[in-house]
């Protein structure tokens, strides 16, 4: 088989890849090991995101009384799990990718591709050669670590997959795969634990933002343990697990979900064929994506943010550059990331650690979240916190209710390079969340340090 360009992968990067390439005139083949679509809307951000929207209306309900009168709230998985199935993955059938793929003019071949050389590869004994390009877009999937072999354990696709919420579940992993669903089993009534290494949860996240979701958290009944190592792991019940600490501290769970980060599988694709490293986290990709003569990566394999946007913007610049079509070359200095948990976690650019480490006159202005009025009526939690280098804003969080949805301007800040002083010249809505960004802007940065507890 032959085509102009080859994409191994269709998650969202490959997906977009071929098909956009395929819409504008090349003859592209699609090879997918699973589901055209890949992790993001089978077993990854959308799915959870219908999760933890049911979990925060189960939230607002239980805080009618006392603002708006009384309330019984009682948690229902039926509705999560069935809507998971009928609206967002139709059972896990691909059907709909599959054919769009195929209407904007591309060819389908399932099957496990493996590199065979700078521009083909071999699916299920059968040789594709791209004449233009080769794209490889495998992403990730969940690592394991090895302690849990003989165990049973859910990893992210079994609690999306999940059609009743377990007694008690252990999270092994403070990460945001964790504490997203960590939170949502908690708030449909499952007694959880959360196990991390670290020495606090969100460890890449500002550690505001750490002490703000553990106190959260631990109100909301779950148990936090952080600074703690796993010694060892045996099967607990018919389908739990208990995992023994160094510390000489045994915990349980009825289900366990290894949440402890994703991982590229380079050795099964083969990429030594082309000379790459195959014990590699990911694959080096330049500013155009290209990766050697003929070949691109884009997404999570690229180890550039494992985000469903960074592949959607990897793959626009991939088709850019494989049409021949002059665009700027990729800039993650404002990647946004977000952390669906309640206070919703935004940040973007570099954290306060991270900008002083970049050296340069570094101001950090914080303020609470309730200092926006509308944080205060909603009894929202959080805070927003911008870093900036001789005055230009170079990271920021916004944490609390929509703290994604504020983040968007401060994403925008970042990228443009806009000063502070350009920022206080704005003039923000009254009362708005995102008016804490303002009274950020005039806090003073001593105070700032203060309430970090610097
Ligand atoms: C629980 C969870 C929640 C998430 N929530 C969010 C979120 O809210 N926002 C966000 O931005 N991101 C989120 N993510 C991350 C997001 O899902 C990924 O960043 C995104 O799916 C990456 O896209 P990709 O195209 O690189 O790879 P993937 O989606 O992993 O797709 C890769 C595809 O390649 C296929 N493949 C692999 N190897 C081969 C091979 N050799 N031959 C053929 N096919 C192969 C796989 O079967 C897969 O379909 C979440 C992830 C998880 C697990």
């Amino acid at each position: 088989m032959e085509a102009d360009v080859v994409v191994v992968g269709l998650g969202p990067g490959g997906e977009q890849v071929a098909e956009d390439l395929a819409e504008s005139g090349l003859d592209v083949v699609g090879i997918e090991a699973e589901l055209v679509g890949g992790e993001c809307p089978y077993w990854g951000c959308i799915p959870s995101k219908m999760m933890v929207r049911a979990a925060g209306l189960l939230a607002e309900g239980r805080r009618v009384p006392g603002m708006a009168g009384t309330s019984v709230v009682t948690p229902d998985w039926s509705p999560v799990a069935r809507r998971i199935r009928e609206e967002a993955t139709d059972t896990w059938d691909d059907t709909v990718a599959a054919d769009r793929l195929r209407e904007k003019g591309g060819r389908l071949v399932r099957g496990r591709a493996r590199v065979a050389g700078p521009r083909a590869v071999e699916v299920d004994g059968e040789t594709v050669t791209a004449r233009r390009g080769l794209v490889l877009a495998t992403g990730q999937r969940a690592w394991v670590p090895p302690m849990f072999e003989g165990v049973q354990h859910w990893t992210n696709r079994d609690a999306i997959a999940a059609e009743r919420v377990p007694r008690s579940l252990l999270v092994v992993g403070g990460g945001p795969v964790g504490l997203e669903l960590g939170q949502v089993m908690a708030r449909f009534g499952a007694a959880v634990t959360i196990v991390e290494e670290g020495d606090r949860l969100a460890l890449a996240e500002e550690p505001e933002a750490s002490e703000l979701i553990a106190e959260v958290l631990n109100r909301e009944g779950v148990v936090v343990h952080t600074g703690v190592e796993i010694e060892r792991v045996e099967p607990w019940g018919d389908t739990g697990a208990t995992v023994h600490l160094t510390d000489g501290r045994s915990l349980r769970g009825e289900r366990t979900l290894v949440a402890t980060g994703r991982r590229s599988d380079l050795t099964s694709l083969g990429v030594g064929a082309l000379g790459l490293d195959e014990g590699a986290r990911s694959i080096p990709v330049d500013g155009r994506m290209r990766v050697a003569p003929g070949v691109w990566a884009v997404g999570d394999v690229t180890g550039k943010g494992a985000f469903t946007h960074v592949a959607a913007y990897q793959a626009r610049l991939c088709v850019a550059d494989i049409l021949g079509r002059p665009r700027p070359e990729a800039d993650y200095r404002a990647l946004p990331r977000v952390t669906f948990t309640e206070p919703e976690i935004g940040s973007v650019g570099l954290t306060e650690a991270q900008a002083r480490r970049g050296g340069g006159a570094v101001t950090v202005l914080r303020d609470s979240i309730t200092a926006s009025a509308r944080g205060w009526i909603h009894r929202g939690e959080g805070f927003v916190k911008l870093g900036a280098r001789d005055d230009v804003l170079v990271g920021a969080t916004a944490m609390g209710p929509y703290g994604g949805e504020v983040l968007s301007h401060l994403a925008l800040a970042v990228h443009a390079r806009i000063t502070l002083e350009t920022m206080r010249s704005m003039i923000f809505a009254y009362p708005t969340f995102h008016r804490a960004v303002d009274s950020a802007l005039w806090s003073s940065p001593s105070s700032a340090a203060k309430m970090a507890g610097a």
